[in-house]
């Protein structure tokens, strides 16, 4: 039985906090980033090699490359393919700025498709009417802690010579017919921005491979091109991820699976209670597609009937943490203008940017809390739902 305090009535419920997870294993974080001032070897180092070891492991790919963030391993690991100048890179308009802007950076031309609307993820049917003879490789993005539809990326791919590089930045753990993100494409791109489901303390990223000569090229493109004695194969960045940064992230990779199970606990729980709520009608569930497994890293709602606005403004004044990811699509960003799209044109993209919200479910949420999350999206729900009603019958 859950006994329900009065007081706990109009107490904020924030979007996520880091504060629980860090304190739950404060004693073990401290004494490793103490070990490395202890040695002072803050750049790359054991601790960055074993990591890489661990997250090969964990993903079941042959190497694994630590970087600086999840942007560098996007950006690199283009380049580490041979992908620059005039060439195109095809992906999806939804998504976080880094997953276009590092195809820019890379000097290539990011070339947007259409969503699906269920999962959010790139949709397949819209990736072959867009390759070209520049087209050199497919960038999906398994949102929010879920694949996309390998099956038929990596069927188009094949047909026409292309790479993928995926970006699991969102989706370290999920899983497309049985096998981990980051082994879906050529290379996997991870990031460790403190609220991915491996958080470091501060910015990190991985990149993951099966093929050796490509590791090769990761692992010198992330330090100026280096292959030892000062000799530089080609211009490389500096991209290197700090030993503190993998000593905390080995820490806390031990937990990752009891994490990932905690917000697949979270996300079934939601769909429980908004069902008892009988809601349904005002906001869509999530959907996991065939064969996967989602790691949540957000859990996004779509609200029907043009309501997310009025539900997220009833929800910042009751003090519930929500977020739009994202509000508004890649393609209609001011600095991509020159690649000439526009409004209208990848109508599912514009639609989630308008009905996507995503509400708290990271590991450690209380109970109590979700309950209160969910008592007060259904509230509102009811009574946009009266509101309709009202003007239908009008
Ligand atoms: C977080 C994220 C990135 C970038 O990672 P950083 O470590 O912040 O550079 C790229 N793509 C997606 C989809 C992300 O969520």
């Amino acid at each position: 039985m859950t006994i329900t305090l009065s007081l706990s009535n109009d107490r904020p419920v924030p979007f996520i906090d880091l504060v629980p997870q860090f304190n739950a294993m404060s004693a073990e974080i401290m004494s490793v980033v103490e070990k490395v001032f202890t040695e002072q070897k803050f750049i790359l180092g054991d601790e960055v090699a074993n990591l890489e070891t661990e997250i090969a492991q964990y993903c079941d790919a042959r190497h694994a490359i630590g970087c600086n963030s999840g942007t560098d391993a996007l950006i690199i690991a283009l380049q580490a393919l041979g992908i620059g100048e005039g060439d195109e890179v095809i992906t999806t308009p939804f998504s976080f700025f880094a997953t276009a802007s590092s195809i820019c950076r890379a000097g290539a031309t990011p070339v947007f498709v259409d969503i699906e609307p269920d999962s959010f993820n790139i949709d397949p049917r819209a990736i072959e009417e867009a390759i070209t003879p520049r087209t050199r490789a497919i960038m999906p993005v398994h949102l929010f802690g879920q694949c996309c539809d390998m099956e038929s990326i990596w069927r188009l791919a094949q047909k026409h010579d292309l790479h993928i590089v995926e970006d699991a930045c969102q989706a370290i753990g999920s899983e497309y017919q049985g096998r981990r993100a980051g082994v879906l494409g050529s290379v996997g791109c991870f990031s460790f921005f403190p609220t991915k489901n491996l958080g470091g303390a501060g910015d990190g990223g991985m990149m993951t491979t099966d093929d050796p000569e490509v590791a090769q090229r990761l692992k010198r493109l992330r330090v100026h091109g280096d292959i030892g004695q000062y000799e530089h194969l080609e211009v490389g960045m500096n991209s290197r991820l700090d030993s503190l940064q993998a000593a905390v992230l080995r820490v806390k990779l031990r937990q990752l699976e009891s994490w990932t199970i905690a917000r697949q606990e979270n996300a079934r729980r939601y769909g429980e209670m908004f069902r008892n709520e009988g809601v349904l009608d005002t906001i869509c569930l999530p959907k996991t597609g065939p064969h996967r497994r989602h790691v949540y890293n957000q859990y996004c709602v779509r609200v029907r009937h043009g309501h997310r606005d009025q539900l997220m403004q009833e929800l910042k004044a009751k003090k519930i943490g929500c977020a739009v990811y994202y509000p508004k699509p890649l393609h209609l960003q001011t600095c991509f203008k020159g690649l000439g799209c526009r409004p209208g044109q990848f109508p599912e993209a514009e639609a989630a940017s308008r009905d996507i919200l995503a509400l708290p479910s990271y590991p450690e949420l209380p109970l109590a809390d979700q309950e209160r999350v969910v008592s007060v999206v259904s509230e509102v729900c009811r009574e946009l739902r009266g509101n309709r009603q009202q003007r239908r019958a009008a």
